[in-house]
């Protein structure tokens, strides 16, 4: 079960996007694309074939990087795996985490200083994305704060609505960042946090972990390259950052602080509403000479395989606790990264496919459709789940679902009940959620030949370079006439 290491993981942002450029999968734009909306047009336009360097922006001498990871095997490579292997090394990086290391001396993200008159948007580019998000938004930046109980860091990505020179408004959903702020607030204080942008893909992927609280994602970090995360003490505060990164902001998180946040096209492609949410304060903002500035375009693939390749990872793991011949997962890109399953399973007897799904169902709220099939078929290939469910599925039999459960309540469907004049009473039902299950196995036994796939001996072993070669002139006189 241990990982095959093919290469090594690369070890810095800018490794990785001159290996890209060197195999023609960063393109350059012109000089001086829009921020607002047509940068994120031309990343959305090379979505999944090639990242995108944005010289100049609006004349901002700080360029924009994007999608650089936004293929699963470009991932795979990035962290020096075969495909393959991305799940397992993940879940062994989890489980074996690497304490970072404090550098001594100047850090490369501290080379330029900003800490007087702080003007975020003159500092940093910063795109406004979709038609309707309310202005500039920061979606890639690394948001790091130490629990103020234990002081052991957090690590999270949060959108951040950038409304004032030193303002933002964060999306903080109930989980460790939001835990670590009700704390500070509770006791009428700030919570310190600093945000990171533009860090190596092995760091990004890594701060997605699925972990307990008080367990460092920066130190899944160094699990994953191999080796301890340089880190470096922020100047405002004592929360540590990826001495590494291109650009840092430093502030706090204020307490008993709330301003109007969204909308915000998020990753379902629907907007998030407008609401009141958790403002960060700017102290400072630091970065390398000629930093890079990444955005992250919402609900194109770097945004939904940056989410989903850790949680595949964490259900896995969770799967097979009680069911050990669970032998893969994928969370469908159609599904946007969360809410769609495909169960990889060796099934041994009747029925342990429906137990599958309803595991599946208590493993995370987000989950709402899941597809057990066996294990000649490849979940990563939705096309191949599509051919289970076509034939060996029955929905009389084979289909479980269960209403009224807990859901997403980014998935507008959602939202029931609601009638004509916005009654806000009805607001209360969104993200109650079906769960649907489809046991597409087909059974332990069967007659000869029923459900054996089709195949032709040889084909796995045709060698194009030795088999085939390019048609030519001639060739037409000769065999086509
Ligand atoms: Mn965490």
């Amino acid at each position: 079960m241990t990982p095959q290491h093919t290469n090594s993981p690369v070890s810095s942002l800018r490794d990785w996007l001159r290996h890209l450029g060197a195999s023609s999968r960063l393109a350059v734009a012109r000089d001086g694309v829009r921020l607002e909306h047509e940068l994120a047009a031309i990343a959305k336009r090379l979505d999944g074939r090639q990242a995108v360097l944005f010289p100049r922006p609006d004349g901002h001498e700080v360029s924009v990087v994007s999608g650089f990871m936004s293929r699963r095997a470009w991932i795979a490579e990035a962290l020096g795996v075969e495909e393959a292997q991305l799940l397992p090394r993940f879940r062994e990086a989890v489980e074996r985490p690497v304490p970072w290391a404090e550098v001594s001396g100047p850090a490369p993200c501290q080379e330029v200083r900003h800490e007087a008159d702080l003007d975020l948007r003159r500092l940093l580019p910063i795109p406004t994305h979709s038609e309707h998000d309310n202005g500039p938004y920061i979606t890639a930046g690394l948001a790091i704060a130490r629990n103020p109980d234990s002081g052991v860091q957090n690590v999270s990505i949060h959108r951040l609505q950038v409304h004032a020179p030193r303002r933002m408004a964060a999306l903080l959903l109930p989980r460790h960042l939001q835990a670590f702020h009700r704390s500070a607030e509770g006791r009428d204080q700030a919570l310190p946090v600093a945000i990171a942008i533009g860090v190596d893909p092995v760091t990004m992927l890594a701060s997605q972990a699925i972990l307990p609280i008080d367990h460092d994602e920066l130190e899944v970090a160094g699990a994953l390259h191999g080796t301890p995360l340089r880190v470096v003490k922020c100047l405002t505060s004592e929360v540590r950052v990826p001495a590494d990164a291109e650009i840092i902001i430093e502030g706090r998180l204020l307490p008993h602080t709330r301003e109007l946040e969204g909308p915000f096209g998020e990753f379902p492609r629907y907007y998030s509403e407008r609401a009141y949410r958790e403002v960060i304060e700017v102290d400072a903002v630091t970065h390398r000479r000629n930093p890079l500035f990444h955005t992250i375009v919402p609900a194109e693939m770097e945004h939904l395989l940056l989410g989903s390749i850790p949680r595949e990872a964490s259900l896995l793991s969770l799967l097979q606790r009680s069911h050990p011949r669970v032998t893969d997962v994928h969370l469908s890109v159609g599904g946007v990264g969360r809410y769609h399953l495909y169960v990889q399973f060796d099934k041994k007897r009747e029925g342990e496919a429906k137990n599958v799904i309803l595991a599946a169902f208590g493993a995370h709220y987000d989950i709402k459709q899941v597809v057990v099939v066996d294990t000649d078929v490849n979940v990563h290939d939705p096309a191949e789940v599509e051919w289970a469910v076509a034939t060996r599925f029955q929905a009389d039999r084979d289909l479980v679902v269960v209403g009224g459960a807990q859901g997403s309540v980014l998935d507008p469907s959602t939202t029931v009940g609601m009638p004509p004049g916005d009654d806000p009473s009805a607001l209360r039902h969104q993200g109650i959620s079906a769960k649907m299950g489809l046991d597409a196995t087909r059974p332990v036994v069967y007659e000869a030949h029923v459900f054996t796939r089709v195949r032709i001996p040889g084909e796995d072993d045709v060698d194009p370079a030795r088999d085939l070669r390019a048609f030519e002139a001639s060739d037409a006189a000769h065999w086509i006439g």
